[in-house]
């Protein structure tokens, strides 16, 4: 099953073009919110079975939002692939490191995303939104709390990101657009192998990053029973799943996204984000 958020209402995509509004369709059954439908997903999932053929709204790229536009909760983490940990020059961690985009930052995914600065890099990652209450849960049990998946950049401004005594990893990644999300929310049934995904990005069609997700280091069962060893998971709350190797950062010499530049990025099976960047009113001119 593929939920959208289309003009900020809940929409279940179906199986030729098209989707159908989950509130109209249901007489206010389900709310149009698409935050919202996530806190009652098991009777939406119920509800939503062999309905995805009675399309009756389109869907054109810029009315597509964010499927998770305010999540009470978004866990992020670092440093969850070999090859990132390699290039980033830092040692194999034995847990996993976790920070937070503060949820201001979630945008849609064809938003154009204002750039702050002159250094701000990209990480596509898989996203994993929450559908039931995770608190103690097992590895075993942890892929029976995902609602579905998702497409994410964690954009990253790396001079805040890496200032001061303690790097501030949660702000340094959460100015205003620095997380784009969907294009839609998939159903983790709708994957052959929903362990072992194909993800990527481009930089108008050059390819920065490209890898697997069975490459991860703490695996989406893992993160699950780590962080809910600590934190009751919330319905629709999300996490960012860590990012493969390919950074700007970690570049020779170092590289950022420039306005004008389009990046697009890929999970298998789920779909592409594709955000254009444009300067801020403080980003560096040529001659600045
Ligand atoms: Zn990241």
């Amino acid at each position: 099953m593929r939920v959208a958020n289309i003009d900020g209402r809940a929409t279940l995509l179906c199986k030729a073009e098209g989707g159908l509004d989950i509130a109209g369709a249901s007489d206010g059954r389900f709310p149009s919110d698409p935050q919202r439908l996530i806190e009652d997903w098991d009777a939406f999932l119920e509800w939503a079975a062999g309905r995805d053929d009675q399309a009756d709204v389109a869907i054109e790229p810029e009315r597509v939002g964010p499927p998770t536009p305010a999540p009470k909760q978004v866990f992020a983490i670092g440093l969850n692939y070999a090859e990132h940990v390699d290039e980033s020059a830092m040692g194999r961690p034995d847990s996993p490191p976790v920070f937070t985009k503060f949820p201001t930052s979630i945008t849609g995914p064809c938003a154009p995303v204002t750039l702050p600065s002159a250094t701000v890099d990209w990480e596509v990652e898989l996203v994993v939104a929450i559908g039931r209450r995770a608190h103690h849960v097992s590895e075993d049990e942890a892929w029976r709390h995902v609602a579905g998946l998702m497409v994410g950049q964690d954009l990253s401004e790396r001079v805040v990101q890496l200032a001061g005594p303690v790097p501030q990893f949660s702000l340094g990644k959460s100015f205003p657009g620095f997380a784009p999300v969907g294009p839609v929310l998939v159903t983790p049934d709708e994957f052959k192998d929903r362990d072992d995904l194909e993800l990527g990005c481009a930089l108008d069609g050059e390819v920065l990053q490209r890898g697997r997700t069975r490459d991860m280091i703490f695996s989406v069962p893992e993160l699950i029973a780590r962080l809910s060893a600590v934190c009751p998971l919330l319905p629709g709350d999300i996490i960012f799943t860590g990012t493969p190797s390919g950074v700007g950062n970690a570049r020779n010499p170092k590289r950022f996204l420039t306005p004008g530049s389009t990046l697009t990025s890929f999970v298998d099976g789920i779909g592409e984000l594709r955000n254009e960047f444009v300067a801020g009113a403080r980003y560096p001119t040529p001659a600045s």
